[in-house]
């Protein structure tokens, strides 16, 4: 069994999701996952930030505004009445409950992701139906009956392999199976969501969980470009990445995968193909164990870098300095991204700050402490690094950009350069221009 997964561009038109009917309707038995349309989200998001500070009214607004852009939707996708007018009793009954939120008395993060989860329901109702209407062989496969999250917030895969099989059992046969990205339910059943842009996670877990041959993502590119295509030009499409590679790239900022996407995939080497659905024909990047080629493949960039300088109030061979430093951040479950030491010195990087008044606390009792923010972590990855040829090219970006940290050698396939944010454009277009200066496009 495959496993496609199509992104919020590929369902945000009438127009692309007749192309993702094109491109699923095919004998194979699948399953289909499906983020919100295109926008979505942020808009639901919008909503529960309103209903959070109060402004109830504004937030019914902007809900109305949203049940208008569906009923356009409906109103160009449904030809045939009967179903138009099931489809719209649907999306009404999901708009009703946004309203009930809306007008909770006890607002809590159990409000924000019950609206959060709508926009994958309205698209995979929408497009369930759209198919139905097309007779093509197809159900819903409802993500809430099956995904679910620890308490750890990590993937559940016994509960989630048991039920998957089982409400698969439970419905009537079909050639594609569509189900929910990103919404899942967490250990006491609450709905809750695996981050933004879960969906990919959701795909890879799934396919995992049922041993697919292959699982596909579907975006808006043709695959994994060799930089950020958002802030830099002449960006190409990568032919093949590792797991490794893709999961350092995807952890350090590139957009196109969720940070754990490829996890899933790991134990059972299950190739991970990503496609484009608006030019079906593009190559787009297969990753798979394997690490194929040498030298630098790609860059990424990731924001909302905070940046510790801890220097050892006892000066020079200070021992313990560096296990008290380390300890700290680990009673306060802070992940240290970057780290750079010299004997008296520790500088690291974090991206979560939500302990960051505490730490400090801790570390100026015996430390000096400057604390820098809004950094971005510049991240180049590929295979056999330190070995390749091309690596030395990097060092010329050094006298154009003020580099604040720099991490090589700690493994053969990163290298990672601390910037402040405001450089961070200018050094990954420098970077490109150094690093892949006679791209060759395949
Ligand atoms: P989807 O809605 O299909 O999940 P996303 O918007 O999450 O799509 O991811 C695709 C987008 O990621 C691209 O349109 C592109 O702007 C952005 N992106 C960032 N870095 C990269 C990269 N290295 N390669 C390809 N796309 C990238
Ligand atoms: N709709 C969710 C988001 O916008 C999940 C996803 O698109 O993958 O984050
Ligand atoms: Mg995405």
């Amino acid at each position: 069994m495959q496993v496609l997964k199509f992104g919020g561009t590929s369902v945000g038109s009438v127009q692309n999701l007749k192309q993702v009917r094109e491109i699923i309707d095919t004998p194979e038995l699948k399953i289909v996952v499906l983020s919100a349309m295109a926008g979505t989200t942020n808009k639901l998001l919008q909503i529960a930030d309103a209903v959070r500070i109060g402004e109830r009214t504004l937030a019914a607004d902007l809900a109305i505004q949203l049940q208008k852009e569906y009923d356009q939707v409906l109103e160009e996708l449904f030809t045939e009445l009967s179903i138009l007018s099931k489809v719209r009793g649907y999306v009404d009954g999901i708009f009703s409950s946004i309203e009930n939120s809306i007008q909770v008395t006890n607002f809590s993060t159990i409000t924000v992701d019950e609206i959060l989860s709508k926009g994958e329901l309205l698209s995979t109702w929408i497009l369930t139906s759209y198919l139905e209407q097309e007779n093509v062989s197809v159900c819903l496969l409802p993500a809430l009956d099956f995904m679910r999250i620890d308490m750890h917030k990590e993937p559940d895969t016994f509960y989630i392999q048991q039920n998957i099989y089982r409400s698969i059992e439970n419905l009537p046969p079909a050639h594609i199976y569509i189900t929910q990205g990103f919404i899942c339910r967490d250990y006491e059943g609450k709905v809750s969501n695996l981050q933004r842009g879960g969906s990919d996670y959701t795909a890879t877990i799934i396919g995992a969980v049922i041993k697919a041959t292959s699982v596909q993502i579907w975006t808006d590119i043709d695959g994994f470009h060799n930089n950020d295509p958002r802030f830099v030009e002449e960006t190409h499409s990568i032919a093949h990445l590792s797991y490794d590679e893709a999961a350092e790239l995807a952890y350090f900022g590139a957009k196109i995968l969720h940070p754990l996407t490829v996890e899933p995939l790991r134990q059972y080497k299950i190739p991970l193909h990503l496609k484009n659905t608006l030019d079906v024909k593009a190559r787009g990047t297969m990753i798979t164990h394997k690490a194929k080629g040498k030298g630098i493949k790609a860059i990424a960039a990731k924001d909302g870098i905070t940046a510790l300088k801890i220097k050892s109030a006892r000066m020079l061979q200070a021992h313990g300095f560096l296990s008290n430093v380390f300890k700290i951040f680990d009673s306060y479950e802070t992940a240290i991204d970057m780290i750079t030491t010299s004997e008296i010195a520790v500088s690291l990087t974090i991206d979560n700050t939500q302990n960051l008044e505490k730490i400090a606390n801790e570390l100026t009792k015996f430390a000096l402490l400057s604390i820098d923010r809004a950094q971005s972590i510049i991240c180049l990855v590929g295979n056999q690094i330190s070995a390749d040829k091309s690596t030395h090219h990097l060092f010329n970006i050094l006298k154009d950009v003020d580099i604040r940290m720099i991490s090589y050698g700690g493994s053969k396939n990163n290298i990672s350069l601390l910037v402040a944010t405001k450089d961070k454009n200018r050094a990954l277009s420098l970077l490109q221009e150094y690093v892949f200066p006679h791209e060759i496009v395949i």
